[in-house]
């Protein structure tokens, strides 16, 4: 531990935000740099605690107590190994991972928890701007070669683990430029896409090749892949949007988020689409059904394209604040969260049942709600939704977006070419191991455990790529969670 006594001398501290009002006029990233010196000292209060439950919270294992202490003693390079040990993509969750292990963090359970997400997005950055974030290829090649479909943090990070072990690598991904939900979801002010370059051009120098604009199961089919390469590995994301098919669906102004989304992040990076037309809040009352991370960054998009409003629906019940009694640390609590975008300006309305979309002239101009009573199951089971009569209300809006999570990945294309099975749930089937239901096929990220996180992604990729390594060697070096490389001294 760096400084025994750091947690009781240093309050939790993050770097300060531009204002909203600031920031809502561009696509920047919101957080302002955070001096060094902060950095050592939210190390300083980690606690190095016998049991390191946040190393358990975190999808990835990473080596959290050891690269706080590296990082207050100052030793920045030594974190950064210790860090890309467990994590391919540090400046990928370290901006955008909602930090399970922080909830996990034992100094939470009295205190506010170490602020392990800005400490890992801070050694990324140091890597980076001193240089030591460098090309690593493989000394020797396999002369087997394995094709990942899909470029989000998934196939990306397999295909790295996979290069490393000496592998021939080739991303086939079917939108123009590279990165999945990273590039096109994400809005920009949560995430630049520098940041996604910059790390492309690495691992473009360690000799994977990445190709956009390449639809697999249209330009190259399932089966031209398998003859050719030793290995494919399916990182295609689940990229079916749940609708809403109430009465109005079909108006004018009625849009699933990621059209939306996708659109603005295009724009923002200069690329045209040409398959359908323009989808913008400005000027309008907008209305974001959903309240997960696609509704929040629904939100932050409206306002920065001048949205004369923007509410929010969910249907759940509001959350505590806190940690509800029924979900104990180090477990990962359903409370309240406000994220930046919610802060920059919306009115949020819980337990909402949209019924159905107002239109005039086939343009939507409202739509109608009734407010829900969430009534407990017995004996512990799921609660049920009940009407509540006499709440009917009708809302002003010219533009909604749907953003009600995600159904699973496409079946019609290179899944169905591949006779793939699926599960209950329409995700991939596979064995434990991400193996599929053809030999010498694998699937790895949101695809096969359905909708995630980042960070459950790349921990995905890694695991998929050790599995494939060990079918074709017989043996395997690469790493599986929290299994890390330290400093010895
Ligand atoms: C709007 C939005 C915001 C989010 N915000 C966060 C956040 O802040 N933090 C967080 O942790 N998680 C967030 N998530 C979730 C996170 O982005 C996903 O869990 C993660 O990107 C899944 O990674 P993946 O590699 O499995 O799939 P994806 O990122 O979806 O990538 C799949 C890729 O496969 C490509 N593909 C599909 N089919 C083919 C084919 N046949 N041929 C070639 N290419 C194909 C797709 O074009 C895509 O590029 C967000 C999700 C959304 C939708
Ligand atoms: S990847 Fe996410 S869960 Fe893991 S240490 Fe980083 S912020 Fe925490």
């Amino acid at each position: 531990m760096g400084k025994p006594t750091g947690f009781m001398e240093y309050n939790r501290e993050l770097p300060k935000k531009r204002p909203p009002a600031e920031r809502v006029k561009d696509w920047k990233e919101f957080a302002l740099p955070f001096p060094e010196e902060s950095v050592r000292k939210q190390g300083g209060r980690c606690m190095d605690c016998g049991v390191p439950t946040c190393h358990a919270g975190c999808p990835l294992g990473n080596l959290i107590p050891d690269w706080n202490d590296l990082v207050y003693r100052g030793r920045w390079e030594s974190a950064l190994r210790a860090l890309h040990s467990t994590n391919n993509f540090p400046e990928f969750t370290g901006r955008l991972c909602p930090a399970p292990c922080e909830e996990a963090c034992v100094l939470g359970i009295n205190e506010p928890a170490v602020t392990i997400e800005e400490i890992e997005k801070q050694i990324a950055e140091m890597g980076f701007k001193e240089g030591w974030i460098k090309p690593e290829p493989p000394a020797t090649r396999t002369g087997k070669k394995i094709a990942v479909v899909g470029s989000g943090p998934a196939g990306l990070a397999c295909a790295q683990q996979l290069n490393r072990a000496g592998h021939t690598v080739t991303v086939f991904e079917r939108d123009a430029r590279i990165g999945g939900l990273l590039r096109y979801g994400i809005p920009d002010f949560k995430m630049e896409k520098w940041v996604i370059d910059r790390r492309l051009a690495v691992m473009e120098a360690e000799g994977i090749e990445i190709r956009g604009g390449v639809h697999v199961g249209r330009d190259i089919t399932g089966d031209d892949l398998t003859s050719k390469f030793d290995a494919v590995v399916l990182c295609t994301g689940a990229t079916r949007p749940r609708d809403l098919p109430i009465p109005g669906r079909d108006l004018d102004g009625v849009h699933f988020a990621m059209d939306f989304l996708g659109q603005q992040n295009r724009r923002v990076g200069g690329e045209s689409w040409s398959d359908a037309p323009p989808i913008l809040a400005e000027g309008k009352h907008v209305i974001v059904i959903g309240g997960g991370d696609t509704g929040s960054d629904c939100i932050g998009t409206s306002n920065r394209q001048g949205a004369l409003s923007v509410t929010n629906f969910e249907l759940l019940p509001r959350p505590t604040e806190d940690r509800p009694d029924n979900q104990p640390w180090p477990f990962w609590p359903m409370r309240l969260r406000t994220s930046s975008s919610h802060e920059e300006g919306c009115d949020r309305f819980w337990s909402l049942l949209t019924k159905e979309f107002i239109g005039k002239d086939g343009k939507l101009v409202g739509l109608r709600t009734v407010e829900l009573e969430w009534v407990p199951g017995q004996n512990g089971g799921r609660p049920s939704m009940q009407e509540k009569p006499g709440t009917e209300k009708e809302w002003k809006a010219d533009l909604v977006l749907l953003a009600l999570g995600f159904l699973g990945p496409e079946a019609d294309s290179v899944v169905a070419q591949l006779g793939l099975q699926v599960d209950e749930r329409g995700n991939l089937r596979t064995a434990g191991d991400y193996r599929t239901s053809r030999k010498g096929v694998y699937a790895a990220g949101d695809n096969r455990r359905g909708q995630s996180l980042i960070v459950w992604a790349i921990s995905e990729g890694r695991e998929a790529a050790r599995q494939i390594d060990l079918d074709l060697m017989g043996v395997t070096d690469l790493p599986t969670k929290g299994e890390g490389d330290l400093p010895r001294a």
